[in-house]
């Protein structure tokens, strides 16, 4: 089984520095798993490292994309995987690096389980024309028939995931609820297996000390030219060399439109292109558009931690041994020598030569605590088979109709919602007013 290095974590943390550390001491090479690193330029709005901090190590599946074109998980994992081979043969450590969680995902492991989710048949869209004219409610009447499992997972009114599923229905001829339930049992009964032998480093940092310091890298993105690349790319719409993405929402997330930034300085130049703003409400708008870069800044990183817990850990954990990941702490980084690059080189040279490697959990004690598996964690077939829907018994909607919240999660926000509170108020005014009525007209027991 080949072996892979990989260095995982939120932005901002020092993923490529160690990267390079890495492969400096043990004969390696970074593979990028950045998904807006591989584009040619844009160098500041991609966070990519500069070329004299890479020291000479090689970087692969970067900076080679024209920004016109679209890069999907497919295309990285293709390319990764035939670089892995390249430098295998060549006796280098591959070390994957970047933010681009499920890139690494996929990579790493033969079926990701969104994958075999959604099993991708030849499309045969005229098939399909028949939903167009349905109306949602029937449609969501058609799923609880074929599919009750998806039926209770879905919102009555989400249209388009409804029709995923009845599509699915079509296709295989298997209700997806079906299919969930078959990929489940044969993940207890054979795990999932891994297609490297692989090491993970989770580089994190404590989010009270990383915030600010998301902060100050979005300041300095602005001083050393973000807003000639975020220019270039508006020109390059005018002309017409990038299409911005359609109507299509999904499409944001693809390419490099989803680049933190783009859309955040939007008002901002576009106010500028106008030339009609007095230099004072220019100001105003750009102070207003930083702040939401670095508010998308921080949660980008919060979901980076998330998934890793909620998605990545699991996974792992059903992966026969095959894998293991290392929490290391960025947190501090005066001391980033002793508890970030040396433990690392010495837990992957263990690694290389197959020696006896520490338990991840005795590192330190964040590292116990964030690679515990969250209490609510559960994997996503679980999630999908134990779904359950809440009717509210106090709430009524506007048309008098029950109160339905989808999943364990809207049901603790309603829980906490002004509607519910006030309407828990006013039954219990309502008890308070016919309390003394009721009282008064049953005759007391005692
Ligand atoms: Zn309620």
């Amino acid at each position: 089984m080949q072996k892979i290095a990989a260095v995982i974590g939120t932005t901002g943390v020092g993923k490529s520095q160690l990267g390079v550390e890495l492969c400096k001491a043990l004969r390696g090479q970074v593979i990028n798993a950045d998904s807006m690193q591989v584009y040619k330029g844009l160098d500041i709005i991609s966070n990519k490292m500069p070329a004299i901090e890479r020291q000479g190590v090689p970087h692969h599946l970067m900076d080679f994309l024209d920004p016109e074109k679209e890069y999907n998980v497919t295309d990285f994992e293709r390319d990764a995987a035939l670089c892995i081979d390249k430098l295998t043969s060549e006796q280098q450590l591959p070390v994957v690096v970047g933010g681009t969680n499920y890139y690494i995902q996929s990579l790493i492991w033969q079926n990701t389980l969104s994958k075999s989710e959604s099993p991708r048949r030849s499309p045969s869209p005229e098939r399909y024309s028949e939903f167009d004219n349905v109306l949602t409610s029937e449609l969501y009447a058609q799923l609880c028939k074929v599919d009750p499992v998806m039926a209770n997972k879905w919102n009555p009114s989400d249209r388009r995931k409804i029709i995923r599923s009845l599509k699915i229905f079509h296709d295989t001829g298997k209700p997806q609820g079906e299919i969930i339930k078959e990929q489940q049992e044969q993940l207890k009964r054979h795990g999932l297996p891994a297609k490297y032998k692989s090491l993970i480093f989770w580089l994190y940092a404590d989010p009270v000390k990383l915030n600010p310091r998301l902060d100050e890298r979005v300041d300095k993105m602005i001083e050393t030219g973000l807003f000639d690349e975020i220019q270039e790319l508006r020109k390059r719409v005018v002309d017409g060399s990038v299409r911005l993405p359609g109507q299509d929402l999904e499409k944001y997330q693809r390419g490099l439109w989803q680049a933190i930034g783009y859309k955040e300085f939007d008002s901002y130049f576009t106010a500028l292109e106008a030339n009609n703003s007095t230099s004072s409400d220019l100001d105003k708008i750009r102070q207003e558009c930083t702040e939401r870069m670095k508010a998308a800044t921080r949660r980008y990183a919060k979901r980076q931690v998330q998934w890793i817990r909620n998605k990545l850990l699991p996974t792992v954990r059903n992966s026969n041994g095959d894998v293991q990941v290392y929490l290391l702490d960025a947190t501090n980084l005066d001391v980033w020598d002793s508890s970030v690059r040396d433990k690392a080189i010495e837990i992957a040279t263990a690694f290389q030569s197959n020696d006896t490697m520490p338990a991840p959990v005795e590192l330190s004690e964040v590292a116990a605590s964030m690679l515990s598996v969250p209490p609510d964690a559960q994997d996503t077939h679980s999630r999908v088979l134990n779904w359950k829907k809440y009717t509210c018994p106090i709430c009524r909607t506007e048309k008098g109709e029950e109160a339905v919240l989808n999943g364990e999660m809207e049901w603790q926000q309603h829980l906490k919602s002004r509607w519910h509170r006030k309407s828990t108020k006013h039954q219990k005014l309502v008890k308070e007013r016919l309390r003394p009525l009721q009282e008064g007209s049953t005759p007391s027991a005692s």
